[in-house]
């Protein structure tokens, strides 16, 4: 059995939660542009996501889960998570975004992850604060790849991780076989090999013979 740790934004999914939260919001550009730099390594990813987080302040209830309802697996994901999971792998999403809208996105394809870390962002008298809370801020997802494989009693060796972006990073570092999706440049070098779809994702998992060949 082994470990496989997906980030969600721009892997699993080819949104970006605060982007489709910022549209409702009216401040897509500035979200943009704070995400954008962050993912380059330009910006420490807690500061962006409470910068972002404080943009997003007041937004209505309803808006954001409109905003949730809009978040979708990218093609074949959900037929991948299924595939590992038959093959009795751990399927984690780890993720800087909101499990709110990671769970509502594999329930529209059928598919739900053994593990989600994510973070959220808390609401009061019907509105988003304007904060943000939970593990994937301050904490980074090298310590939750850890901890989730010494719970489960999978060596480190026995994990994967696939990700994207800059705060994908310590995960890709300490995981036994490190996957880019698309990766960005900064991301690209600590990468055992880049995939641009989930169909080429299975090709290289049976590779590695964590799945069977199709
Ligand atoms: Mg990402």
């Amino acid at each position: 059995m082994s470990l496989i740790a997906f980030d969600f934004d721009g892997t699993l999914s080819d949104s970006e939660m605060t982007v489709l939260l910022a549209k409702r919001a009216g401040v897509a550009d500035e979200v943009a542009e704070i995400t954008e730099r962050a993912m380059n390594d330009e910006l420490s990813y807690a500061e962006s996501l409470y910068q972002r987080a404080e943009l997003l302040g007041g937004l209505d209830e309803d808006e954001v889960a409109a905003a949730f309802d809009e978040v979708a697996l990218r093609p074949d994901a959900g037929e991948l998570i299924e595939r590992l999971q038959a093959e009795g792998h751990h399927v984690a999403v780890l993720t800087g975004g909101f499990e709110r809208g990671v769970e509502r996105a594999l329930a529209k394809e059928g598919v739900e992850a053994d593990t989600i870390v994510a973070n959220r962002l808390p609401t009061a008298g019907g509105t988003l604060t304007g904060d943000a809370e939970g593990p994937l801020i301050e904490g980074t997802k090298d310590d939750a790849l850890a901890e989730l494989a010494d719970d489960l009693g999978i060596p480190m060796a026995e994990t994967v991780a696939v990700g994207d972006g800059a705060n994908d990073l310590p995960m890709l570092e300490v995981a036994g076989l490190a996957i880019g999706f698309a990766p960005k440049d900064a991301v690209r070098p600590v990468c055992d090999d880049v995939v641009d779809s989930m169909f080429r994702l299975g090709k290289v998992l049976e590779g590695y013979d964590i799945l069977p060949a199709e």
